[in-house]
């Protein structure tokens, strides 16, 4: 028996009636009302913690299998839009926040999925890699899009 949980362990589904998927609603909840609204500081902290740990944990060895566990798991559709050898700027279409009004405060919010994105890049690259929030549906954006800074 494991002592944890691992990615591969999440996929193990067995619900006779209400299958294996969850509205969407319930994923913007845990985000939005419950990690951005209900910790302290919008959870900011916590947020690149857990993202980073998601993204570590990810079975994936390549930029394009992050990309396609990406869309695979409909957090959105991952797409190289810039590419050199200081960064990597990565456009997600159809992000989770799609159709969100956009709040007063003006917030981007895909903070996680860009925590995810660094947890994973971390360890394809096998290089330190800091990952940024840029643009975001919910303030106004065309897509979501994430700046990947690669140090030397
Ligand atoms: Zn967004």
């Amino acid at each position: 028996m494991n002592l944890r949980y691992t990615f591969d362990d999440m996929k193990k589904v067995d619900r006779s009636q209400l299958g294996e998927m969850v509205p969407l609603e319930l994923f913007r909840t845990i985000r939005l009302i419950g990690l951005n609204q209900g910790l302290p500081l919008g959870g900011k902290g916590t947020t690149l913690t857990i993202g980073r740990k998601i993204g570590e944990s990810l079975p994936v060895t390549s930029v394009e299998e992050l990309i396609m566990l990406f869309e695979d798991l409909k957090i959105g559709l991952p797409r190289i839009v810039h590419s050199d050898e200081h960064k990597i700027n990565i456009a997600v279409e159809d992000c989770f926040c799609k159709g969100l009004p956009t709040l007063a405060e003006e917030k981007m919010i895909c903070d996680l999925e860009g925590a995810i994105l660094e947890g994973a890049l971390t360890k394809i690259l096998g290089r330190k890699i800091s990952v940024k929030e840029i643009k975001c549906n919910a303030t106004g954006h065309e897509h979501c899009e994430y700046e990947v800074k690669l140090s030397s």
